[in-house]
């Protein structure tokens, strides 16, 4: 800094140094508020505060420095002039020198307060520029954020402007494109136009060659007509001939009656001159060969005359035809002249009709563009319909080959289920034996209240649902079935069991499904159930199932009609219990046979029995309602609903398939057995002993004949009993039979309970038809025996 300060020629130059500096761009510093007070203090003769050294006495030289060249010069100051010895003059010599010397240092000291002060002030503008700086960055940056955003907002309506760019672009082209279409369009109405213009052309020449024509027709009607005047001269001279031949003809007549006169004066002159006949004879010759002559020319006259007539009268039909030719061309020169003008006037209407068609061609080609663009869409969308009608007919057509074919796989899988269904059947054996055990009601046993006997159910994995044990004076006995329902066993559980047996007797089959147990053990519950949706029995659900899928088989082409009997079995005698005005009271002596007969089909009647057609799951409620009333009922010390009489439920279903002429014809017997106790219990006597030996003994036919047919006797004693004989078709063979063993629980039936368990269990181990698996009964005891 001090190198860029200028020399000064002189100290005192203070003023001129200031501005120097000044000029240089450096700021006036507080030095010159020292230097003068220096200044002032030598001039005050030391009353000032410098020097510090405080000389004393003798007055400060001024002195100032303006630069590092008046302090150079300082320290190049040399002593002279004084001797060594001088010291009093080197002393004054050193002092004034070291007083330069204090005030070069004051003024460096003030210099450097000043670069100092300089300094501080430019730090301060230095921060000031600083923050300015970064308020400016700060400014800088937003400004540039907002330039981005600008510039982000700029290039997206850049884009969307060269999207729009696009669009015209496109919108151009079309616009070309109609533009060009419309141009060929006008050329087509243009050159169309043309063809107008030609044939207008062609209509003005036919016009002009019309009016041609027209001159022409007229210089020949003129012509004609001329020819006219001299064929009526050439007539008029005709005419004047043939009356100068009349003429001619009438002198000659006049010459002939001349002729005449004097041949009759000459004839009196012959009479006169007979005497001069002889001379007149050859003037007489003479005479007559005149008139022979004159006679000749009378007759070539005659013919010219005739001659002359006859073209007289072809001239004058030349004349009328030529008339008539005339008249036909004046027509036709009227004619042409009318359509002439005619043409002309349609020509002129073509023109109108030219120009008229013009402006209409100018809107309808702007009429066509517009529908053209409309028939465009509309093909557009017409194409898409035809391609989504062509695919949806194919679709349709894919979709009827299929359901054809899904109909025939369907009645395969018909034919496949049936025989399925009734080899499962089969494998599960044509007799079945279900147990059920009812619960404990509250009237049972005793007046002492209702006590369970100790029947179980056990768990194990192959005995669930399939075994029961009973404990009887300590002895623990145990049997096992197809199925074994517990007391908590619903009426649904119960026929979910049965239903494929329903479902064969659709399928054609005989099915038996027996209610076996002694009174009150549920048997009647079991098949018809108490009023109520969910206590409904086998029968009603059997129904119901019937009527549904028969009418689900209906799709397939299948028809069914069902039959209903109802009869009971009472002490070996048949009633019938929809027989119409059957009274409702105890009827030991039916008035009517009821033979049954069984036919070669295995198809059974019974004569006199009421047979009725039903069509709905209705009409057999009905049905059923009235049977339940007429049923035989006995007291007996058991239950006094307690059924005496064993109750036959007959449904038999005829099926046919238009479709598959299939036929099918199946009977579902639904039978509710008379109590199965044995007489002491129920204690009977009289008629009720020989009721409940009938009874019994009808049940034992019916064991009797389901062992014969497992054994495969030759003999099978169905006729042992009503019963037996009435089932007999539907007893053996591929029909189906289920036996359901009802058991009260209470303690006090364990006797009963023991016994039905136990027939049910020989009826178990039967086998009809085709072999099956092993029977599981555990617990075989010899043939019950009835009474
Ligand atoms: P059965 O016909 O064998 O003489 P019932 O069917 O008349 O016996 O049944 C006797 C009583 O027990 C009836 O009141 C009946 O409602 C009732 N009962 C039978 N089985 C059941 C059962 N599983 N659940 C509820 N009550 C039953
Ligand atoms: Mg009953």
């Amino acid at each position: 800094m001090a190198s860029s300060v200028p020399p000064r020629s002189s100290y005192l130059k203070k003023e001129n140094a200031g501005t120097a500096r000044r000029e240089m761009g450096l700021k006036v510093t507080p030095r010159r508020n020292v230097l003068s007070a220096i200044n002032n203090g030598e001039a005050n003769g030391g009353t000032s505060s410098a020097p510090a050294d405080g000389g004393g006495a003798e007055a400060a030289p001024v002195v100032e420095f303006s630069g590092r060249e008046d302090v150079e010069r300082l320290l190049a100051e040399k002593m002279k002039g004084k001797s060594k010895n001088d010291y009093k003059g080197r002393v004054e010599q050193m002092s004034d020198y070291i007083k330069k010397l204090r005030a070069c240092t004051r003024w460096y000291m003030e210099l450097e307060d000043g670069y100092l002060a300089e300094q501080e002030k430019l730090r301060g503008t230095l921060d000031a520029e600083n923050s300015r700086h970064t308020e400016l960055e700060t400014q800088l940056s937003n400004a540039i954020e907002e330039l981005k955003a600008a510039n982000l907002d700029l290039t997206r309506r850049c884009e969307s402007l060269e999207e729009t760019l696009n669009r015209e672009k496109s919108e151009k082209l079309i616009a070309v494109e109609s533009y060009e279409k419309e141009k060929q369009e006008r050329e087509s109405a243009e050159s169309s136009r043309d063809v107008l213009t030609v044939d207008l052309e062609r209509v003005t020449h036919d016009a002009k060659r019309f009016s041609e024509q027209l001159k022409m027709v007229q210089d020949t009607n003129k012509r004609l007509q001329e020819y006219n005047t001299s064929l009526q001269q050439y007539n008029s001279n005709l005419q004047a001939d043939a009356s100068k031949s009349g003429e001619t003809i009438s002198k000659l007549q006049k010459e002939k009656s001349a002729m005449m006169e004097s041949m009759a004066t000459l004839r009196e002159c012959n009479n006169s001159m007979s005497s001069q006949l002889e001379s007149s004879r050859a003037s007489q010759q003479e005479a007559i060969r005149v008139k022979e002559e004159l006679r000749k020319e009378v007759e070539c006259l005659r013919a010219e005359l005739k001659q002359v007539r006859d073209d007289r009268d072809h001239s004058i039909a030349q004349l009328n035809s030529l008339n008539i030719e005339l008249a036909n061309c004046k027509e036709q020169i009227g004619r042409s002249s009318k359509e002439c003008e005619s043409m002309s006037t349609k020509v002129s209407s073509l023109e109108e009709t030219c120009n008229t068609q013009q402006k209409q061609i100018q809107t309808f080609q702007k009429q066509l563009a517009a529908a053209t663009q409309k028939l465009k869409l509309a093909d557009m969308t017409a194409i898409e319909a035809m391609t989504g009608y062509e695919e949806q007919k194919e679709k349709i057509k894919y979709l009827e080959e299929r359901l054809a074919h899904a109909e025939s796989q369907i009645v395969e899988g018909d034919e496949l289920r049936k025989k399925l269904h009734n080899t499962i059947l089969e494998l599960k054996g044509n007799i079945r034996v279900f147990c059920r055990v009812r619960p404990l009601l509250r009237f049972d046993g005793d007046s002492n209240g209702p006590e369970g006997a100790s029947i179980s159910f056990p768990t194990s994995v192959e005995s669930t649902g399939r075994a029961i044990d009973l404990m009887n004076q300590g002895q623990k006995l145990s049997f096992s079935y197809d199925k074994v329902f517990d007391h908590n066993a619903s009426q649904e559980d119960v026929f979910v069991e049965i239903s494929q047996l329903v479902q064969s007797a659709l399928d054609g089959y005989k099915v038996c499904i027996f209610a076996y147990g002694q009174t009150g053990s549920g048997k009647t519950y079991t098949m018809m159930g108490r009023p109520g949706i969910d206590q409904k029995g086998i029968i009603p659900r059997s129904l119901e199932q019937i009527f549904k899928t028969s009418q689900s088989l209906e799709s397939q082409g299948w028809e069914y009609s069902m039959q209903v009997s109802m009869l009971e079995i009472y002490n070996e005698t048949i009633r019938d219990l929809l027989a119409p005005g059957r009274p409702n009271s105890f009827d030991m002596t039916p008035s009517k046979q009821y033979t049954i007969k069984h036919d070669s089909h295995g198809n059974t009647t019974v004569s006199d029995l009421t047979i009725i057609d039903v069509f709905s799951i209705a009409d057999v409620t009905t049905l059923l309602d009235k049977a339940s009333h007429s049923r035989s009922v006995g007291k007996t010390q058991m239950n006094e609903q307690s059924s005496r009489s064993h109750f036959v439920f007959t449904l038999k279903i005829l099926g046919s398939n238009e479709n598959t002429g299939q036929h099918v014809q199946g009977v579902l017997n639904l039978i509710d057995l008379a109590g199965s106790e044995r007489l002491a219990k129920s204690g009977s006597t009289g008629d009720r002993l020989k009721e409940t030996q009938s009874i019994n003994k009808s049940l034992s036919a019916l064991s009797d004949v389901i062992f014969a047919i497992a054994k495969g006797d030759d003999h099978v004693p169905f006729r042992n009993s009503k019963l037996t004989y009435l089932l007999q078709p539907c007893l053996g063979g591929d029909s189906k039979t289920l036996m359901f063993v009802n058991i009260s629980p209470e303690a006090s039936s364990v006797g009963e309970t023991i016994c039905s368990l136990r027939f049910a269990s020989r009826v178990n181990a039967c086998e009809i038809g085709i072999p099956r698996r092993q029977t599981q009964a555990r617990s075989f005891d010899s043939r019950l025996s009835y009474g």
